[in-house]
């Protein structure tokens, strides 16, 4: 549940240099997690993430249109 805290955050974010980059700056845009043991697949958003992958493409020279973020893990014991 931890990992949901953040959700529904993302289209408020804006941008050095102007409005919201975000083609996908909606609420149904999420990030995915796959358990590998039982194929369950836990959806997130994460602010963090979000910004840091629109830091990295600008650092690049690039502007994101799209992506998808997968974490495969198993749970801890
Ligand atoms: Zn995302």
């Amino acid at each position: 549940m931890k990992l949901l805290e953040d959700k529904g955050a993302i289209h408020r974010h804006t941008f050095e240099g102007g409005p919201s980059r975000f083609e996908h700056a909606d609420a149904s845009h999420h990030d995915h997690l796959i358990d590998i043991e039982t194929g369950d697949v836990i959806e997130f958003t994460s602010d963090r993430i979000e910004e840091l992958q629109e830091e990295i493409a600008r650092r690049l020279g690039y502007e994101i249109v799209h992506h998808r973020l997968e974490l495969y893990g198993r749970k801890r014991r």
